[in-house]
């Protein structure tokens, strides 16, 4: 029944009504936002610019946004849904049509400004996968990545995508392998030593919790941890390195959903084989860490929605 389509300046009569019936019902923000300030010349402006996206229900407006043209993101403004259409996925579906428009555009993530008196719009797009990026007094720049796509056809394969990433990695930073056993992740390791240039030999850590790899020549260290083995987040963060995290790079195997609270900002590589044994890798950056490196073109990767 709710079907969201991308729209252009004929739509912007119905953009408008949309945005000012959900804006007029928030409450008072300072500065005051500017959404109630908005006629139809500004949105047909903006959006015979850059278009934008239209919800109905049952053909009847109920939710919009407009794009922009932020360089290599695509930028999302006056993301609105009227009360009486709340709690029905809505937003959700604005969300997910907007990352396939980016996608369609050729972007590399998406950005928003969303406001700190407005906590549950921030948990919102948290769960949407956008985290913040950048606060100017009560302003906050959220930021989503899209995810990158690579076949694996053969093992050195995945060694050559830990190698090839190992290129951008500087000290601090965190990744987070999940993948059934023998999807992959310790090749990838392996290869991500390689690229690194450290002490080998990278083995699966299943015996130990944390291996610490130093570099052989002056760079950061691997830390290869072993996260199936550990209890919480805490007892991640306990571990007793004799390596500060913030001068290796971590990866941690099976680690999605407890090395999270390590680093705001990571990469979430996951490894799947279908049940024609085609195996991929999807490479989730998360964080204005990743946001000014190309991904994409370091890993040939494909970019998803
Ligand atoms: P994990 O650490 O996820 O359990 P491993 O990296 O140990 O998995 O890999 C298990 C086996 O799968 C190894 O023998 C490895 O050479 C092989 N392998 C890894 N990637 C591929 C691939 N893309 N195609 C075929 N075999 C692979
Ligand atoms: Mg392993």
């Amino acid at each position: 029944m709710t079907e969201i389509r991308q729209v252009d300046a004929s739509s912007a009569e119905e953009v408008l009504a949309v945005i000012h019936e959900a804006f007029a019902g928030r409450p008072p923000l300072d500065p005051p936002s500017t959404a109630l300030d908005e006629t139809v010349d500004s949105i047909g402006k903006a959006l015979a610019e850059h278009g934008g996206l239209l919800a109905t229900y049952a053909g009847e407006p109920v939710g919009a946004l407009l794009f922009s043209d932020e360089g290599h993101l695509l930028g999302l403004h006056r993301v609105g849904v009227l009360e009486r259409a709340r709690h029905h996925g809505v937003a959700r579906m604005l969300a997910d049509a907007a990352a396939v428009a980016a996608a369609e555009r050729g972007k590399a993530g998406l950005v928003l400004e969303a406001r700190a008196e407005l906590p549950r719009t921030i948990a919102f797009w948290q769960k949407n996968d956008y985290v913040e990026v950048d606060r100017n007094g009560s302003r906050l720049r959220m930021l989503r990545l899209l995810p990158l796509r690579l076949t694996l056809p053969t093992a050195e394969d995945t060694r050559l995508a830990g190698e090839r990433l190992a290129r951008v990695l500087r000290a601090g930073d965190l990744l987070i392998l999940t993948g059934d056993l023998g999807a992959g992740k310790t090749t990838f390791t392996q290869g991500l030593g390689d690229g690194l240039g450290v002490r080998g030999p990278v083995t699966s850590p299943t015996f130990v919790i944390a291996r610490v790899h130093p570099s052989l020549r002056g760079g950061p260290a691997l830390v290869h941890v072993d996260a199936y083995r550990l209890g919480d987040a805490a007892e991640l963060d306990d571990l007793d390195l004799d390596t500060d995290l913030d001068t290796a790079v971590t990866v941690v195997e099976w680690g999605s959903g407890l090395a999270e609270a390590l680093a705001s900002d990571r990469i979430a590589l996951r490894f799947e084989r279908s049940e024609d044994d085609v195996r991929t890798l999807t490479v989730t950056a998360v964080g204005g860490r990743w946001l000014d490196v190309d991904l994409r073109a370091e890993l040939d990767a494909t970019r998803l929605a």
